[in-house]
């Protein structure tokens, strides 16, 4: 059975005192009823001091944004995988279509960032997608491919076994706008049979995660796909009802069965 997980990306948001409100309605939601379903948020670096402080033992993980693909050294502003985890982070995003667009960001620089976050211990969650214009010149498929296979190419399959993949159109995020179900699904299967090719076993333990305008109206029938194993989530992990509300769906959504 693959696992499943809901991971919220606030991106370039909070401050000392929203994060306090919004961990605290989180906790409250999962004091009620303890979430059965992975759950985490990646928050900005500055404050994982703080959520550590507040969600540690709650059940709910945290994470970062972005990691170097470096260890140490003279590189200014980067923040290295070993220091993700001395914050007690369980995961970290890579590749997100606003690094590669907004900081230029390559397929290689992002596989050599999961490199290092699986080296230092971290769950990196592996971001790809394409953009509209490739979607509509009917290009996504070749897109998808030679970002997946930048990763593959670069850790072999096997370094992706307990990793996660993020399936993120670019059109859809922060939008407004969601991938169909059906057009989740088609995605989803195009990139389990991508990595299938080179290792079966891989790609059905494999959890592959939907990210793109997600709210708790439009969570339950992406998450009912097959083989959507739950979702990246950027605007609304920002309220604390509707984050909880889109892990519930992935809990409830069917169990998803190794072939
Ligand atoms: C994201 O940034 O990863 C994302 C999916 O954003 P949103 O949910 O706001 O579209």
């Amino acid at each position: 059975m693959r696992s499943k997980a809901v991971v919220g990306n606030w991106k370039l948001n909070g401050s000392l005192g929203s994060n306090e409100a919004l961990l605290k309605g989180l906790l409250a939601e999962v004091g009620r009823e303890p979430l059965s379903v992975a759950c985490a948020v990646c928050v900005p670096t500055p404050y994982l001091w703080q959520v550590r402080a507040l969600l540690e033992g709650s059940g709910i993980a945290w994470g970062a944004q972005d990691v170097s693909r470096f260890d140490k050294g003279a590189y200014t502003g980067e923040v290295s995988g070993a220091m993700l985890v001395e914050h007690g982070c369980r995961y970290v995003i890579v590749g997100h279509s606003e690094r590669r667009t907004v900081f230029g960001e390559s397929d290689e620089v992002s596989a050599e960032k999961y490199v290092a976050a699986r080296k230092a211990g971290l769950t990196p969650i592996f971001c790809v997608g394409e953009t509209l214009e490739e979607r509509d010149k009917g290009v996504t498929r070749s897109v998808l491919g030679r970002q997946v296979d930048a990763l593959v190419g670069k850790y072999g399959v096997a370094g992706l076994d307990g990793g996660l993949i993020a399936y993120e159109p670019v059109w859809a995020i922060g939008t407004g706008r969601t991938a169909t179900p059906q057009q989740a699904q088609d995605v989803h299967a195009f990139i389990r049979g991508r990595i299938a090719a080179a290792d079966r076993g891989v790609a059905e333990t494999l959890t592959i995660l939907y990210g793109g305008s997600v709210k708790a109206g439009n969570a339950a029938q992406l998450f009912a796909m097959p083989d959507v194993d739950g979702g990246l989530i950027g605007g609304a992990s920002l309220a604390a009802d509707e984050f909880v509300a889109i892990c519930r769906a992935a809990q409830d959504a069917k169990e998803t069965v190794k072939a």
